[in-house]
């Protein structure tokens, strides 16, 4: 592979503990990862030169939360939802029902279409979850698939209760008929923790389960009222708790206990366009960070409730309508993402790290909340390989 340099950085955003972001940057990629960080004038030789002309150069986006593998189109749901109609857990199964009679081609070519919608606006690290089967041989071919595709896969059999099963029935399937079928092709296990979804005790069964069994775990929680997943995730040690709504007072002491474990925190994943689309109230993104939680931001892109790929969207509204500063969004869309994988390879710009970066037609990350909705990717390396 040949190195590259990237030379005549208006602004470079590294972060790398509180750097304030580099004009006049330059970097070096080698052999996918970052090999040198400066001044565009000290800058040494490469292979290949590529003059940024003074544009915004970051990490690519980290989106830490994703449903690409289904089938299906849920346009009505989101039009009556639109026109009023209150968002309920129980909407997945139409989906369920379209991923189910769908080939395996059909929904390989829907994971590829939207990771490379991704990859195209910048995201060089995706997430992505199974949970639109929910039957064992299903559940087994969306991991599979999702494998092939995504940089870390989850198992989210637990997304609501098969239709037509007993809830008890359907956990006890889940631990110790899925898991055990899904393991080789995961690293993560998630539970929709909410009323029509599942209740705290099967929440905790399932993770304490799936985190002795050697799985990192992730929970959907407090989305949409107040009731206990912050809690169980924090008592599980999880990676992250995702959406975060609702939250109590004691909910954010949970977290914010948990920020210096050292093991890792468990980090409030926002998920801003499912907010704005089901009408819930956006997660307190400012209190969770004022009070010192780890907050990253992801798109969870699903065809129900949140069906965008943009992480500029996630942060331009982070920006615009949940009150965090610009380089907070940037930092939660990037490195955020990343300690809610606990990954330490990705998510900045550092020698060493891998050489996800990307460059936008702009001179400051100002603009991607200054300029919402336009689309600002002017370059994107994955592995230190240009891929847009
Ligand atoms: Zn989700």
């Amino acid at each position: 592979m040949t190195a590259v340099v990237i030379d005549n950085i208006g602004e470079l955003t590294t972060n790398v503990d509180d750097e304030p972001a580099l004009h006049d940057a330059a970097i070096v990629l080698d052999e996918g990862r970052i090999a040198w960080v400066g001044e565009s004038a000290g800058a040494p030789a490469a292979d290949r030169h590529l003059d940024a002309g003074g544009r915004a150069v970051l990490p690519g986006w980290v989106d830490s939360h994703s449903h690409l593998v289904f089938a299906g189109d849920r346009t009505s749901e989101f039009e009556a939802r639109v026109a009023g109609q209150p968002y309920a857990a129980g909407g997945i199964l139409s989906t369920v029902r379209a991923t189910r009679a769908a080939s395996d081609a059909q929904l390989e070519a829907t994971i590829v279409r939207l990771r490379q919608e991704a990859l195209e606006q910048g995201t060089t690290f995706m997430e992505t979850k199974t949970g639109y089967s929910l039957n064992v041989e299903g559940e087994v071919r969306s991991a599979r698939l999702a494998a092939r595709h995504a940089d870390d896969v989850t198992f989210l059999g637990a997304h609501v209760v098969g239709p037509g099963r007993d809830a008890d029935e359907y956990v006890d399937e889940v631990i110790h008929v899925m898991l055990p079928q899904v393991r080789g092709y995961v690293r993560w296990a998630d539970v929709f923790c909410e009323q029509g979804a599942f209740g705290p005790d099967h929440a905790r069964a399932i993770l304490a389960v799936a985190r002795d069994a050697g799985l990192g775990t992730r929970i959907h929680a407090n989305q949409l009222s107040q009731g206990e997943g912050v809690q169980i995730g924090v008592e599980v040690g999880a990676a992250s708790v995702d959406h975060c709504n609702h939250l109590s007072d004691a909910d954010i002491d949970a977290l914010v206990g948990a920020a210096s474990r050292p093991d890792g925190p468990t980090v409030a994943t926002l998920v801003p366009c499912c907010d704005v689309s089901t009408r819930q109230p956006f997660a307190p993104a400012r209190r969770l960070l004022d009070a010192g939680v780890p907050v990253a931001l992801a798109t969870d892109c699903n065809p129900g409730t949140s069906f965008t790929t943009s992480m500029g969207y996630c942060v331009a509204t982070a920006v615009l309508q949940m009150g965090l500063s610009v380089r907070e969004a940037v930092f939660a869309a990037t490195a955020g993402g990343a300690a809610a994988l606990r990954r330490t390879d990705v998510g900045r710009i550092v020698v060493g790290a891998r050489a996800d970066v990307q460059i936008l037609d702009a001179p400051s990350t100002v603009h991607l909340a200054y300029r919402p909705g336009v689309p600002l990717t002017w370059a994107v390396f994955r592995g230190g390989v240009r891929v847009r």
